[in-house]
């Protein structure tokens, strides 16, 4: 459990050796966040951007969000983190224009040797960082974050990349760099967008699916612009 990530599957066997039934696992998850919550921590559940599952993350409450990657990981370390991290939230991430919120595997290097590690060193991070379930290694070789990372860091990237809403004008005309979808309010880094380029709607896979499930012609809730799933969000 090194990415501290279990499947709902995954977490249904583990009730089943302890002979329980599959049905008890909110109640189990609930008697285990009692006892952990002693320990500041505590098991949070969300939806996998990627497959749309649930997901069960054991995760610090009161600790900073770097506390666990700096417990594991050198200053040079997490400063190539937050180098990617701004790669992909702000380079990577310009509305229409790009919006892959992801970095290639040759720019990631090319970025990583910029802050002066070895190339060596540099590879042995980012394996590490998979590895560690902070980020995902697309197929097509690019580095996104991973459930655990966004789980982790949402509040560190929303508060990093986002301008805190200003009182005087109407929050809802103002794109924050970091949507959130629609429907379930967690950041969306792979899923769909509005094809309207003047609107921020965005949408996870499984909950645009949800969504339009009884719509013939699916439109955006915000502009009503005719939607498409193939405005995607995240690395091709
Ligand atoms: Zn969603
Ligand atoms: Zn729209």
């Amino acid at each position: 459990m090194a990415r501290r990530l279990l499947s709902r599957a995954q977490a249904e066997e583990v009730l089943e050796q302890l002979g329980q039934e599959k049905g008890e696992l909110p109640a189990f998850v609930g008697a285990a966040n009692a006892k952990l919550h002693a320990l500041d921590m505590e098991i949070r559940q969300c939806r996998d951007q990627l497959c749309g599952g649930t997901v069960f993350v054991l995760v610090n409450t009161v600790s900073d969000e770097w506390s666990q990657l700096a417990t594991l990981h050198k200053a040079e370390e997490i400063a190539l983190m937050k180098v990617l991290l701004e790669e992909m939230f702000e380079a990577n991430n310009q509305g229409h224009a790009k919006e892959s919120m992801a970095v290639s595997g040759v720019r990631a290097l090319n970025l990583a040797l910029g802050t002066g590690m070895k190339m060596q060193k540099v590879q042995e991070t980012l394996d590490e960082f998979v590895e560690e379930g902070w980020l995902r290694r697309t197929d097509s070789d690019y580095y996104t974050l991973s459930t655990r990372g966004l789980m982790e860091l949402q509040p560190y990237l929303l508060q990093t990349f986002n301008e805190p809403a200003d009182d005087n004008e109407e929050a809802d005309e103002i794109a924050p760099q970091i949507k959130l979808c629609f429907v379930c309010g967690d950041m969306v880094t792979l899923g769909q967008r509005c094809r309207n380029p003047s609107c921020f709607l965005r949408l996870h896979n499984h909950c645009a699916t949800q969504l339009f499930a009884a719509s013939q012609r699916p439109a955006c809730p915000k502009c009503t612009s005719t939607w498409s799933a193939s405005n995607k969000v995240g690395p091709e």
